[in-house]
């Protein structure tokens, strides 16, 4: 969650030769586009308007405009199948399948990046349009995380037992990102309205942990180590599955009692 493996530099510059043998650009516009896609690289996408309309408007328009060569049976369809291979869910929700690319810089106003694959972030679809058009400060750029992202416990959970059943709330732990990314982080949060979302998705993320549990001893005894399982996983550090788990552990805090309430309120 929130981060995802990068595309390499060198798969995205091998890209731009390819956009100039479809005659997408001319050959003068080349190196021009390949300084872009490094700069991109080297700044960790910290680039402004002005760098990216170094590149001529009508050639920019037409990368633009190349976009839909992407889709399924078109001539760019690999970059979509290659960015698509490495990821199984969405990186802002982790709940959807990703079935479309965000451009992180949006292709409206930085239209020279539009097929620049270090800018094209595997998302689901309500993720995707809840982020369109804003503003890219307030969004985290999963190829160019905060090293702290995947360092710190920072998306906790907090977990209640009420005559409701399970009460789960979410947040982002204050103090422990940078200050900037930590906004960055709520405002993401917010803008895919994230709480609500991952609500409806916690207790059948507990049935399935609970199939092979079947005391309140075992969940005492084996939250620890489940918990670890998670951490090790690829993205799963600050995943909201891994926050859940942390949050049970830290309600039960060893007392069997508490664990035989939770596993009675999940499965309801
Ligand atoms: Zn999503």
């Amino acid at each position: 969650m929130w981060i995802l493996p990068k595309p390499s530099l060198s798969d995205a510059l091998n890209d731009v030769d390819e956009f100039e043998r479809l005659n997408i650009i001319p050959k003068t516009e080349t190196d021009p586009l390949k300084a872009l896609t490094k700069l991109y690289d080297t700044s960790s996408a910290q680039v402004t308007l002005s760098q990216v309309n170094t590149i001529t408007s009508n050639v920019a328009q037409q990368i633009h405009d190349a976009y839909d060569e992407t889709y399924e049976n078109k001539s760019l369809y690999y970059i979509r199948d290659d960015l698509n291979k490495s990821v199984v869910k969405c990186p802002y929700c982790e709940i959807n399948e990703c079935e479309s690319l965000d451009h992180f810089f949006p292709k409206s106003k930085y239209k020279a990046l539009a097929l620049c694959r270090l800018n094209l972030v595997p998302m689901c679809t309500k993720c995707n349009g809840n982020k369109a058009a804003k503003n890219v400060s307030g969004f985290i750029h999963s190829y160019y995380p905060d090293v702290t992202l995947n360092s710190k416990v920072f998306f906790k959970c907090s977990v209640r037992v009420c005559s409701c059943g399970l009460s789960c709330i979410f947040f982002v732990a204050p103090n422990v990102l940078p200050k900037n990314i930590e906004k960055a982080v709520n405002n993401q949060i917010n803008a895919v309205d994230l709480k609500a979302r991952l609500n409806k998705a916690i207790i059948p993320f507990l049935k399935t942990i609970f199939i092979t549990i079947f005391s309140a001893k075992a969940l005492v005894q084996g939250l620890p180590r489940l918990i670890a399982e998670f951490e090790n996983q690829p993205g799963f550090y600050n995943h909201w599955q891994t926050a859940v788990l942390r949050g049970l552990d830290k309600k039960i805090n060893g007392n069997v009692a508490v664990a035989q309430q939770i596993i009675d309120a999940v499965k309801g």
